[in-house]
């Protein structure tokens, strides 16, 4: 009898094992890769229209479209359940939305922290960095550990010209509050061939004085920006080894959870990254999908496939049937993009959603 009771026991826990191994693996794809990272965009509005991101007369969403507040952490709630552990909120400009302190407050709390047992490992944020002298203080209080800012150059001129209508003082002004919260900052910078090139060292030298990583990324054909981005592609390779000539860069085998490779810069004691999703991808080891303000899933940047999570959620559905829509996109998830940009004269190819749709 004592036998059999133990033999109960032992099956009940190899079950309850297996149970969550199952949960666990419920986002894994096809490739074998586990699916932890989700980005979600919050809304497609921007107080700038940088030159690659977006057309100078865009139109932005109808508010109905996209999601509120309540829809936006239900679905994220359902990801983080299944074993998603890094959330990085993006747009648009996701500070420009109303609201969007108590949204992080919120997530905040699904963090694990000393005082509480959250499932997530980690919030981030991704902004242009006009508002975030405002909102630094309440990022770092909801648990924000680290930000992403993006700055194309130090010339205030220049800055007018790319963001189309941003104040390089303002981002500035945003990166030193973020600072001052106790943020880390990495600075994403597009690299653009005439435009910005001859910016690096500056950046890079910048970035040390101000404690700040710096990323470099190649520009994507995403959407219709009304400028032509052939003719600014610059493949990082290139820059990288140009910028070896002046600095002394050790690679290093970081990685945030994101596309970015590191190196050590010596000379300041930061980071440089490079993203290159043009001239070397990075997909087999990509461990992200991305939720539009609208509620659709997104398995790979470039690529048009996804799934209406608002459908199913706004006709009625429940949790169980999100997640089979969530499964059910996972299950299709590419196993690679196929930008093309510049690499055959005249050929650009890429999805038509503009990267202020999906968020980066
Ligand atoms: N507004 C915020 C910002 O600019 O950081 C968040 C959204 S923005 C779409 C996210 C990132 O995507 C920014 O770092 C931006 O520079 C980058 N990005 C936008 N369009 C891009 C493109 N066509 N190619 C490469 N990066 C792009
Ligand atoms: Fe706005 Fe960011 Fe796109 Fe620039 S890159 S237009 S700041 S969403």
């Amino acid at each position: 009898m004592g036998g059999q009771w133990r033999l109960s026991l032992a099956a009940f826990f190899i079950g309850c094992l297996l149970y969550k191994g199952l949960m666990l693996s419920s986002l894994i794809d096809p490739a074998g890769r586990s699916i932890s990272y989700l980005r979600v965009s919050v809304t497609d509005r921007c107080d700038m229209r940088c030159v690659y991101c977006m057309a100078e007369s865009m139109r932005f969403l109808p508010r109905e479209d996209v999601l509120s507040f309540e829809e936006l952490l239900r679905l994220s709630q359902v990801f983080v359940h299944q074993g998603v552990r890094r959330l990085r909120i993006t747009g648009g400009e996701p500070l420009v939305r109303r609201d969007i302190g108590p949204f992080f407050e919120t997530l905040g709390q699904w963090l694990q922290r000393p005082e509480q047992a959250g499932k997530l490992d980690e919030l981030t944020l991704t902004t242009n960095g006009s508002l975030l002298d405002v909102y630094a203080e309440t990022l770092f209080k909801a648990g924000v550990r680290r930000v992403n800012v993006s700055l194309d150059t130090l010339n205030e001129d220049r800055f007018a010209q790319i963001t189309r209508r941003g104040k390089l003082a303002a981002t500035l002004n945003g990166i030193k509050a973020a600072r001052a919260a106790g943020l880390a900052v990495r600075i994403n910078t597009v690299a653009m061939a005439g435009v910005n090139e001859d910016e690096f060292d500056a950046l890079l030298a910048w970035c040390g004085s101000v404690g700040a990583d710096l990323c470099l990324i190649e520009t994507m054909p995403m959407g219709d920006t009304g400028t032509d981005r052939t003719a600014s592609y610059l493949p990082l390779s290139k820059v990288k080894t140009d910028l070896a000539q002046r600095w002394t860069l050790t690679p290093v085998p970081d990685r945030t959870g994101g596309p970015a490779r590191y190196m050590r810069v010596a000379e300041t004691g930061q980071r440089i990254g490079f993203i290159t999703p043009m001239s070397h991808n990075f997909c087999g080891s990509c461990n992200r999908v991305r939720l539009s303000c609208t509620g659709r899933l997104y398995t790979c940047l470039g690529q048009e496939d996804g799934i209406d999570l608002r459908d199913i959620m706004r006709s009625g559905g429940d949790n169980a049937a999100i997640l089979a829509g969530i499964q059910d996109a996972i299950a299709r998830k590419p196993t690679g993009h196929d930008f093309l940009l510049g690499q055959e004269a005249g050929v650009v190819n890429g999805p038509a959603r503009h990267m202020s749709v999906t968020g980066g």
